[in-house]
């Protein structure tokens, strides 16, 4: 599955940062992860961490999925209001949801400050009222979050205008939220899961997957054999082609980014993400090199084809909507690409086993957009129940939600 156009600027920014084997062996572990994005990066870092004899395989180079292509703003505040989850599950499922993904934020933190230059830093996020009537729906959120200790600033049209120059009835201005190099990081953590003993091969494609008990047999392309106790699918959107029943729905994101800005040019955007409160939403954040990245104008599209000949049309809109919000800033697209990304229904990820296959064969599902947030849940998530151990989210992150 091609899920970007032309080259993301993750993968032009670094490169080819490392290269590891293919497999040309039979091979036998604990878990072996299929999938070298950020979530099998992340999830083979806390699996070797805790002493498992992990695998991973990737398909292409590590990295070249959708992770090359993500904007990676890193928030607690997922695509379904707080308020719009409590209804579906009630406050206390809700809650749970977002003290996970504010949780995981900070142990993100605390990942990439061990593994180093991966131009991690923290943010301030801005959601701003698009439009005047979502105006009592952002309040309504603001107060819900408030009630259950997130950190959280009211803002009025009057105070958005003077601290951001922003023109919108009201915005929620959070204090955690953080920016990273998905691609970067998910190197660096997979150098470390090789230094803890754990092997990572590149352009090794698994066709088949035996879940007959008492373990799991994957049979690669190449013919070769990976028997496991566990195999964890972080295969990102490729992973639904692997179950009958329909989980999520596919769809394009498209982006630019702009050359270095003046730090007096970017101001508060040098430490602040924004987004909208209008679906799709527009969404940027600002880059350690001090470059602006823009994404949006999400669409239906499925078709890798389609949504490239899309890119600078895509490109164009999102410039002139950043020039009508912030006048002052005369942007210059340096590199635009578009991505595919699935969508749940609630917007929550699906994490843990499924039916189809048993127990052993667990699925690593960070859809939605804040699929890197997710990613860390899921470690956590998933090293649980290979463990034996409920993890508090485990049922709600389950596939049992949807039936
Ligand atoms: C444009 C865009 C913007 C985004 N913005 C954000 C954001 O701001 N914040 C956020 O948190 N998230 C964001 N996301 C989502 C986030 O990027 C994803 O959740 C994340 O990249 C998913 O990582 P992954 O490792 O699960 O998938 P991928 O990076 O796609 O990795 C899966 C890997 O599995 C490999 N694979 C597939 N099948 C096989 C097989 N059979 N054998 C071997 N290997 C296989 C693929 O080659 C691929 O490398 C965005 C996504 C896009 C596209």
């Amino acid at each position: 599955m091609d899920l970007k156009s032309g080259y993301p600027f993750w993968a032009v920014k670094n490169g080819l940062m490392a290269a590891f084997p293919p497999l040309q062996t039979d091979i036998k572990c604990d878990v072996a992860v299929i999938g070298g994005g950020i979530t099998g990066a992340l999830i083979a870092d806390e699996l070797t961490s805790h002493h498992f004899d992990v695998v991973v395989i990737e398909q292409r180079d590590v990295g070249w999925g959708s992770t090359a292509a993500s904007t990676a703003l890193l928030q607690y505040e997922i695509d379904t209001h707080l308020v719009d989850l409590t209804k579906r599950y009630g406050e206390e499922a809700a809650v749970l949801a977002y003290r996970g993904c504010a949780t995981a934020i900070t142990e993100l933190h605390d990942l990439a400050a061990e593994v180093c230059d991966v131009d991690f830093a923290m943010q301030q996020s801005l959601y701003y009222a698009s439009r005047w009537r979502d105006k009592s729906s952002l309040r309504d959120e603001f107060v819900l979050r408030t009630k259950h200790g997130f950190k959280a600033d009211w803002l009025d049209a009057d105070a958005v205008k003077d601290r951001y120059a922003v023109a919108a009835p009201c915005a929620i201005l959070t204090h955690l939220a953080a920016r990273i190099d998905p691609y970067r990081m998910a190197y660096r953590l997979l150098a470390r899961v090789v230094h803890r003993g754990g092997q990572v091969y590149d352009r090794t494609e698994v066709k088949s997957i035996d879940a007959t008990p008492p373990g799991v047999t994957l049979h690669t392309t190449d013919d070769m054999k990976i028997r496991c106790r566990h195999v964890v699918m972080a295969a990102g959107y490729a992973n639904q082609k692997w179950l009958k029943q329909p989980v999520a729905k596919n769809r394009s994101s498209y982006s630019f980014i702009t050359d270095p800005i003046e730090e007096s040019a970017l101001g508060a955007l040098a430490s602040t993400m924004v987004w909208e409160s209008a679906r799709p939403y527009l969404y940027m954040r600002s880059t350690g090199d001090g470059r602006l990245l823009v994404g949006g104008e999400d669409d239906n599209v499925d078709i890798p084809a389609r949504r490239d000949r899309r890119v600078e049309k895509k490109a164009n809109k999102l410039t002139a909507q950043v020039g009508r919000l912030f006048p002052h800033l005369a942007l210059q697209p340096a590199f635009s690409w578009g991505g595919t990304f699935a969508e749940t229904a609630d917007g929550l990820p699906f994490f843990g086993p499924h039916s189809e296959y048993g127990p052993s064969v667990l699925f690593a599902m960070a859809y939605g957009g804040n699929g890197i947030t997710y990613s860390m849940i899921g470690a956590d998530l998933l090293r649980a129940g290979i463990e034996g151990r409920i993890h508090p989210l485990a049922e709600l992150f389950s596939f049992k939600r949807i039936g």
